[in-house]
């Protein structure tokens, strides 16, 4: 008992730790270290109290302390490297942006700009100045906005034209993408009511006209993203249905999900509708994402009838959706690279990993292998395999793309040994995801664009599994 309090009463202060850990005040500022000290003494008092013997050393708070903080440290957002096989993955950020537009939003981020104020007039302009035209040429549209998603994209169109009236859309259509966005549940928060039209698989003209009232708002179709519906169906096309929209004078809505500005098929891609057929066949309104196949930042883009997009930007939940300049700066660089179509398997990365011919890929699976071979302990086997990727994002889902991957399996067939090592992969400086399949660790090499690193990191990794 005295010996306790003996050892409470001589516990170094808080101020004398902070003395001997100069470097790391240096490091996480006086306020964060001096609160983790101050957090570790109470916990060496209350072992104390419980009569274990904790050492207080003033070496051993400060390496706890260093220990915590360092801890703390890496929570935040970090690069990784995507082995997924899923280019545009959306739990690791959808599309990576091209340096241009990178260096644009840092510009944009760093220092004051016009994002809101026109230099000819020295008056107050608009954010959407910026990007507009380029939408417009790249679409067909006569005008168009950026949201901060194209979840926010929908709902702010929804709540603006048909807020307290009913919108019917196919029952083919009515799609949970990602678990967050339900089409339905979307319709509800816009605060219009959703009219179920048709059946699952087979959607008529005469059942969108049936469903039409004084009540209707507009007609809408939803892309059907992330999965296909086979067989015996059938679906009304957007120039049949826009053309049924004007006969009552109503608006046609399309969410596109992805959005797509080119022609796929050109770039041996699955074909996707561009943004500009859905406009040409009458589609009134039209919304997409930017970090999907367009491959920009996340933002929503809504894009069409000016009369439509003049009511849409007058809606106060434009000003809460809104994008900063660093999205406009970024997305408008990517935009401009679309007008060198030809160019852009090289200048824009989700294209040129989508395009990555399937030998190149091989040629690299085949040199990183060994390397990736010689450091893994003798619990484990790697070998080259094909492999399909996927294109993400619920972008043409059912599509995928013939890759190549260093396939790990474990040679006594444990996929606990599996988990480790995916979890050893995770841990590295610069973590690496695969995945797990059919009793092997796949590492789809479609999007590895920095191999040094990789490399680089491999005895890391022989050590982590080697203890
Ligand atoms: C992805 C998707 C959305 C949501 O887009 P975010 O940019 O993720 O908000 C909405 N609708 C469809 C059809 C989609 O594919």
């Amino acid at each position: 008992m005295t010996d306790r309090r003996d050892a409470r009463s001589q516990l170094p202060s808080v101020d004398r730790v902070l003395q001997e850990s100069q470097d790391l005040v240096s490091r996480w500022g006086h306020l964060v270290v001096s609160d983790a000290i101050r957090e570790h003494l109470c916990r060496i008092r209350d072992d104390l109290n419980k009569g274990q013997h904790p050492d207080w050393s003033i070496c051993a708070i400060h390496t706890a302390v260093n220990t915590k903080l360092s801890a703390t440290d890496t929570n935040g957002l970090r690069p990784v490297i995507n082995l997924s096989g899923v280019v545009l993955h959306t739990n690791l950020g959808r599309a990576c942006l091209p340096a241009v537009a990178a260096e644009a939003a840092k510009q944009a981020g760093m220092l004051p700009n016009n994002l809101e104020y026109d230099l000819e007039t020295g008056q107050r302009g608009n954010r959407d100045n910026h990007i507009e035209s380029l939408i417009c040429e790249l679409t067909g549209s006569e005008a168009a906005t950026v949201v901060n998603n194209n979840a926010a994209a929908v709902v702010l169109a929804l709540s603006t034209l048909a807020r307290g009236m009913e919108v019917p859309v196919s029952r083919g259509e009515l799609v949970e993408i990602g678990g967050s966005f339900r089409v339905p549940e979307v319709m509800e928060s816009s605060g219009c009511t959703l009219v179920e039209v048709g059946a699952t698989n087979r959607t008529h003209l005469k059942d969108y006209r049936s469903a039409i009232s004084a009540q209707t708002a507009l007609l809408m179709k939803v892309h059907t993203s992330n999965y296909r519906v086979e067989g015996f169906t059938q679906s009304v096309d957007e120039k049949t249905l826009a053309e049924l929209a004007h006969e009552y004078k109503l608006p046609c809505m399309v969410d596109l999900g992805s959005g797509c500005l080119i022609d796929f098929t050109a770039l041996g891609l699955p074909g996707e509708p561009k943004a500009s057929d859905y406009i040409a066949n009458g589609i009134d309104l039209i919304t997409f994402s930017g970090d999907k196949l367009l491959g920009g930042p996340q933002c929503g883009i809504i894009a069409g009838k000016k009369s439509l997009l003049d009511r849409i930007s007058k809606n106060p939940l434009k000003r809460a959706l809104r994008v900063d300049s660093m999205t406009l700066a970024a997305l408008s660089e990517v935009l401009k690279l679309y007008r060198h179509p030809e160019k852009l398997t090289e200048t824009l990365p989700t294209l040129r990993q989508l395009t990555r011919p399937a030998s190149d890929i091989e040629g690299q699976a085949v040199r990183l292998c060994s390397e990736l071979a010689s450091q893994l302990p003798q619990a484990y086997r790697a070998a080259t395999a094909p492999c399909l990727s996927q294109i993400g994002s619920g972008a043409l889902p059912v599509e995928t793309l013939p890759s190549f991957a260093i396939a790990i399996e474990s040679v006594e067939g444990r996929d606990s040994e599996l988990r480790r090592l995916a979890t050893e992969l995770r841990k590295l400086p610069r973590p690496v995801i695969g995945r797990i399949h059919d009793g092997r660790l796949l590492l789809d090499l479609r999007c590895l664009d920095c191999e040094s690193l990789f490399v680089e990191q491999l005895p890391l990794l022989r050590d982590a599994l080697s203890c």
